[in-house]
């Protein structure tokens, strides 16, 4: 007999350590650790979310004939060492865990691996791409994902004709448009029992089973998928999450594996009524990003979500914690919206929050732990280079070759934030100012010498040099930048 530890992040019958499990011969141990799961430290939909889902699939394993043991323990390594003391079993079996930390405190624990096949990529061949490159491009590696996993191609041609669409995206929210609803999910008894324990209502935006994942995958695939690639970018107060699929949680819990969702999207395509921008769109985010992120945190090791190349030494301001501590309208709705829902889309998340993070010079370990603790689908293997790599440049340029660095004008084309905002976007200085375009100018005069030799900033340098009221730029950053500390902006 030996005991399977299941991760709450790897809840799928036919992968990872589940794959060959028997009941004859296996135990299965699940811990909910305390220190993972507070809700006075995380978002309490987060915690939702995960626990219940895991205690879902718990029940399912024990239909299925399993012994379960469900512990609750200070730290997940308590929780093991119990689970050992209560079965008298000593070996203990795990698929590789996601994290450094999981995995250092696993290997400690002397738990077995097995190989984590909870993405399409194996480790070491993410590597081996990545050893060969000299700028680590997505739009490479997601080349190959194309052609080795045979996703959208024709022949050795991509489908369409052009690998990425992204040209024919990046529209703005469109004017007087029907969104469709959203899926609404039914809380059973045993979601209601853990949101009571976290102090919520259970939320209608989540399913906690495979067979919910399933019914939203289906609903996006029906009603959402046909526009997903145009609007994907747009950001808009009229709908939370616009055409967007909302599956990432399933797919980062476990409850949905990568494959299943790319063979569903390539059947409804072959259906012929789904334009290939849109088709092509959804199939980067998962065969592309997904993998490109995973392969990265790995590749880049364990130091690396320590990175702070820029110097940012500012304390998380406390807007993220009170949205109602700003009157800049685009972060308090993408905070307010993270909070009640434990997720926004890619741009409030990386042009809205962690832009404002970049801009003020904020700490990136403040603000990637924010982000893990907010964030619904927040794996650290997810957070650390989106945060790090992408969201605030921490890493001396490593993953991205320049900041997402950009001021109001961006977020006012893609969004209707500005309109009802108290400050207006083609201002930079001055009481009406918006925040972000004069932060935006700031942030390249203050971080010159650190992009002095990046070509692909010459644009938005030359913009700086022919900035005739710089002085007063820096002045109106150094007010904005103390009154949002204070809550005053
Ligand atoms: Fe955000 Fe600036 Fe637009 Fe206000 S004016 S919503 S702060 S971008």
């Amino acid at each position: 007999m030996k005991l399977l530890y299941i991760p709450f992040d790897h809840l799928h019958r036919n992968y990872g350590v589940l794959k060959n499990a028997d009941p004859a011969s296996d135990q299965i141990v699940f811990v909910q650790s305390e220190r993972m799961c507070d809700p006075s430290k995380w978002n309490p939909i987060r915690l939702y979310f995960l626990i219940s889902s895991a205690r879902h699939f718990a029940r399912q394993l024990e239909a299925e004939g399993f012994t379960v043991h469900f512990m609750v323990a200070p730290t997940t390594r308590d929780g093991l060492e119990s689970a050992r003391k209560k079965t008298g079993i000593q070996e203990i079996m795990s698929a590789q865990p996601s994290s450094f930390r999981s995995e250092a405190m696993l290997a400690d624990a002397e738990v077995e691996f097995v190989e984590n096949d909870f993405f399409l990529t194996p480790r070491g061949l993410f590597h081996g791409w990545a050893d060969g490159q000299k700028s680590y491009l997505m739009e490479n590696f997601y080349r190959k994902q194309r052609v080795r996993l045979n996703v959208l191609m024709d022949g050795k041609e991509p489908i369409g004709g052009h690998w990425n669409f992204d040209k024919e995206n990046r529209l703005p929210p469109p004017k007087g448009y029907q969104w469709p609803g959203y899926f609404r999910h039914t809380p059973d008894e045993l979601d209601h029992q853990v949101a009571q324990e976290l102090r919520i209502e259970a939320p209608l935006d989540w399913a906690t089973t495979r067979d919910g994942a399933l019914m939203q995958m289906d609903y996006f695939f029906h009603t959402h998928f046909a526009e997903f690639g145009p609007y994907e970018d747009a950001m808009t107060t009229e709908n939370w999450a616009l055409h967007h699929s909302l599956l990432s949680p399933y797919i980062n819990n476990g409850l949905l594996h990568p494959s299943e969702v790319i063979e569903a999207a390539k059947n409804r395509f072959k259906m012929g009524d789904i334009p290939i921008e849109s088709c092509e769109a959804f199939v980067r985010q998962i065969i592309g990003w997904r993998e490109y992120i995973n392969g990265m945190y790995w590749y880049l090791g364990a130091d690396y979500r320590n990175h702070n190349q820029l110097k940012a030494e500012r304390q998380l301001l406390p807007l993220f914690d009170h949205p109602e501590k700003t009157s800049m309208n685009c972060v308090r709705v993408s905070v307010e919206d993270t909070k009640s829902r434990g997720w926004v889309h890619h741009i409030p998340s990386l042009m809205v929050l962690s832009n404002l993070a970049l801009l003020t010079g904020t700490n990136p370990q403040e603000f990637l732990d924010w982000m893990r603790r907010e964030f619904i689908d927040a794996s650290e293997w997810v957070m650390v280079p989106n945060v790090i790599g992408m969201g605030v440049h921490a890493d001396g340029g490593q993953m991205m070759t320049k900041p997402y660095a950009a001021g109001g004008a961006y977020i006012s084309r893609m969004s209707n934030y500005c309109k009802p905002c108290a400050y207006d976007p083609k201002l930079r200085t001055g009481d009406k100012a918006c925040p972000f375009t004069t932060l935006y100018w700031d942030f390249l005069d203050r971080n010159r010498d650190a992009f002095a030799k990046n070509h692909r900033m010459a644009q938005q340098f030359g913009g700086l040099e022919r900035l005739r009221d710089r002085e007063a730029v820096k002045e109106r950053a150094q007010q904005v930048l103390i009154g949002l500390e204070n809550g005053t902006i």
